[in-house]
């Protein structure tokens, strides 16, 4: 946690523009979400019963991809993908440094060698020359983060790295697209998580989509022990002889929390607009406060918002990242920071020799980057109060 000044400690007088605080994420659940969980915890199936292959079914139709498979959560849905892909021990992983500690560590798991690339200035994502920069004989694959919820530039990536695998980490990105492209059918395997700050939930989980079915079904093992049936298959086969093929992990998805998933996806599309909606509130808005500006969203793409993510210019702002961080914190507007860049986290320096200078353009947004309250079911005047508080910090200095 960065800390958190008092910038008010002694002054009564105090009022912030909310009295509660307005969070910079949260999950919508209604009563179909509670039912369709009822429904599913008085089936017989707790776990592995019909409702995860229904998921996987809508989630890949709803992405327009062939295949989906449901995990545990979405860091197991990257892990899942190193290992099918094979990734070992002297095996190079390319990375953006600026993203979640997961796209990285997933290398790890299987042995593998993060290898760090820094990110384009403008909209924070994995920089194509930068990628270029870091390739060896020794790498396996590139993992493509579609940072905030803007996909990465697929094509760009591609032509630096032909032949190499590309997995993208698509956590932040559903109902995204690239060139007309649905963010899910744009690399390999592609990863998405369904913990409650992302777009959908279900709790924890995550899912992997890709038009290869071999792939599909080895991810389907791995989830299960690497066993190639699971226990319904065998139950309706009226037979208890199993094979464990390769070695995997429990990294199931349970039937309830698909009963929720299913239900939640039904209002994805709306939840997306609506991200959407709320972007431009902001893009207007912050357009009449200086030293302060969104990122840069390319024209090829539509974003789908999981962060609004903008950066502090400290000279034109008045005050640096740290100060407004908790001054609007103090206000009542639950900002936060995505992300520390992965190659500077202590485990990475430690065990991987990285450091200062590695990667400077992530390096460097670090200091001045804040993600302001994003989620579908903010009102437009909690928007207000957002560029209120922001006004207010600006004017205080
Ligand atoms: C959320 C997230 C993950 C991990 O997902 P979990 O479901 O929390 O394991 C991985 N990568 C990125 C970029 C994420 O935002």
């Amino acid at each position: 946690m960065e800390p958190f000044l008092s910038v008010h400690g002694n002054d009564s007088s105090f009022e912030p523009v909310r009295s509660s605080v307005l969070p910079y994420g949260r999950q919508e659940i209604n009563e179909d979400d509670i039912q369709a969980v009822i429904v599913a915890l008085q089936s017989d199936w707790l776990t592995t019963g019909p409702r995860v292959q229904e998921f996987e079914r809508a989630f890949a139709a709803w992405v327009g991809s062939s295949h989906a498979v449901a995990l545990s959560n979405g860091t197991a849905a990257l892990h899942a993908c190193m290992a099918a892909l094979r990734i070992g021990s002297g095996d190079e992983v390319i990375v953006p440094a600026m993203t979640f500690a997961a796209s990285a560590n997933c290398v790890v798991y299987c042995g593998g060698t993060p290898v760090f690339a820094d990110v384009d200035k403008g909209t924070l994502l994995l920089d194509p020359e930068s990628v270029a920069d870091r390739i060896t004989k020794r790498t396996r694959a590139v993992v493509a983060v579609d940072y905030g919820g803007q996909p990465c530039d697929y094509d760009a990536i591609r032509e630096v790295a032909p032949g190499i695998p590309i997995v993208a980490d698509a956590c932040h990105a559903p109902g995204a697209t690239y060139r007309g492209q649905s963010v899910g059918t744009l690399a390999e395997l592609n990863c998405f998580s369904t913990h409650p700050v992302k777009h959908f939930t279900t709790g924890e989980g995550g899912l992997v989509t890709t038009e290869e079915s071999g792939m599909a079904e080895w991810i389907r093992a791995f989830r299960n022990h690497g066993i190639t049936t699971d226990h319904r298959q065998r139950a309706e086969a009226g037979s208890w002889y199993y094979e464990m093929v390769d070695l995997g992990y429990n990294y199931r998805l349970t039937d309830f929390q698909c009963a929720l998933g299913i239900s939640q996806l039904t209002r994805l599309r709306q939840w997306v607009d609506r991200r959407r909606e709320i972007a431009a509130l902001y893009d207007k808005g912050l357009s009449a406060i200086n030293g302060i500006q969104a990122l840069a969203v390319r024209p090829e793409v539509e974003h789908s918002y999981h962060l609004y993510v903008v950066r502090l210019f400290e000279e034109l702002f008045g005050t640096d990242r740290q100060s407004a961080f908790a001054s609007l914190r103090q206000e009542g507007i639950g900002v936060n920071v995505h992300y520390p860049p992965v190659h500077l986290h202590p485990y990475y320096t430690t065990h991987f020799g990285t450091g200062r200078g590695l990667c400077p353009v992530a390096e460097d947004a670090y200091e001045k980057i804040l993600s302001l309250p994003m989620f579908p079911g903010m009102l437009d005047s909690d928007v207000e109060d957002v560029l209120e508080a922001m006004q207010r910090v600006r004017s205080r200095v």
